[in-house]
């Protein structure tokens, strides 16, 4: 995804950042200008915090403690990562297991920055621990359980969205009521640009240099995954991070997905779970969910559209 540029006025105030491993980008407007400066900084305090909360890879996260104890016995947790396992749980009974939290027990096999990826042996050994039913939540404590050792889960196909839409609440609180924050893939707008939509530029994921739809966009989430973020070529062939849960390897079916809906946690799983469900049944799962559209390019470089963007080309 790219955003087009505009002119900004005075009183727009525009933060980049780093965070959660990708780039934030907030740009937001208020009446009184302070408020909209503390705002900015806000969406970068909540980033950091879910950071903290949620990376496998800060051993004092909750998730990362999960990783290692959750198979021995029940952990308690916050209630904002009990929120977003839950959330996970929902998505993988709707795409059938497309989305898969646990598909982190294979997923932490792979190094994409070395081209590295499991053997034969490793991925066998591993792949039983798939399956999203491993995960058992306790609604009275607010536990989490792992029926299996060797169960991880990682939270990149729908933290960041997360964080999106808590940063969207932060700023209604602040009685902000224009606004668009993305984390990397993720972005979600509040209001317009003050009269006119926002216009979200949706870039091909083969020629990055073309826009394949300008959707102007008002009150709205938007996420893309794709093939080119994170991965290495090895024989011709793409390793990248969307891993399918069935088989341990790279989804291949497609090349891209971008999808839009009212927030971002949802605009994030399903971007994910529609990779790894290809064209025709992530189509139809589309077309089945209210309020939901998207945008597939396939393998081929087609473009293939949700019944309500058919007319959008
Ligand atoms: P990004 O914005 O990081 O490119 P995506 O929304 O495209 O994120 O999701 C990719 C991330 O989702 C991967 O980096 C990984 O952490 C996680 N992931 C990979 N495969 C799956 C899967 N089958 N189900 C759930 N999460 C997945
Ligand atoms: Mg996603």
């Amino acid at each position: 995804m790219m955003i087009l540029p505009y002119v900004h006025g005075n009183e727009w105030v525009v933060l980049d950042g780093e965070a959660m491993g990708t780039t934030i980008h907030t740009e937001v407007w208020h009446e009184d200008n302070e408020i909209a400066e503390k705002m900015a900084q806000e969406v970068m305090k909540i980033m950091e915090k879910v950071n903290q909360l949620m990376s496998p890879y800060i051993e004092s996260s909750e998730l990362a403690l999960i990783n290692r104890e959750a198979s021995q016995h029940p952990i308690k947790i916050s209630s904002d990562l009990y929120d977003v396992l839950a959330r996970s749980l929902h998505y993988s009974e709707l795409t059938q297991g497309a989305f898969d939290i646990t598909y982190a027990s294979v997923g932490y096999l792979y190094n994409y920055r070395d081209s590295i990826r499991p053997n034969q042996e490793e991925l066998a050994s591993h792949i039983e621990a798939i399956n999203y039913q491993n995960i058992v939540l306790n609604p009275e404590d607010y536990s989490v359980f792992f029926r299996q050792e060797n169960v991880r889960i990682d939270l990149g196909g729908i933290a960041k969205g997360y964080a999106v839409d808590l940063s969207i609440e932060r700023a209604k609180q602040l009685g902000i009521r224009n606004i668009l924050v993305s984390a990397g893939g993720d972005s979600r707008i509040l209001g317009d640009r003050l009269g006119r939509p926002w216009v979200v530029g949706i870039r091909h994921p083969i020629n990055q240099d073309q826009v394949i739809a300008k959707i102007p966009l008002v009150d709205e989430a938007l996420s893309t995954s794709g093939d080119y973020e994170r991965y290495f070529d090895e024989d011709g062939i793409r390793y990248h991070h969307i891993l399918d849960p069935k088989t341990g390897d790279s989804a291949r079916s497609v090349r891209s997905v971008t999808i839009l809906g009212p927030d971002a946690m949802d605009t994030d799983a399903l971007s994910t779970s529609v990779f790894v469900m290809g064209p025709k049944k992530g189509i139809k799962l589309l077309d089945s969910l209210p309020k939901i559209e998207g945008i597939i390019v396939d393998q081929k470089g087609n473009l293939l559209f949700s019944n309500g963007l058919q007319n959008i080309e």
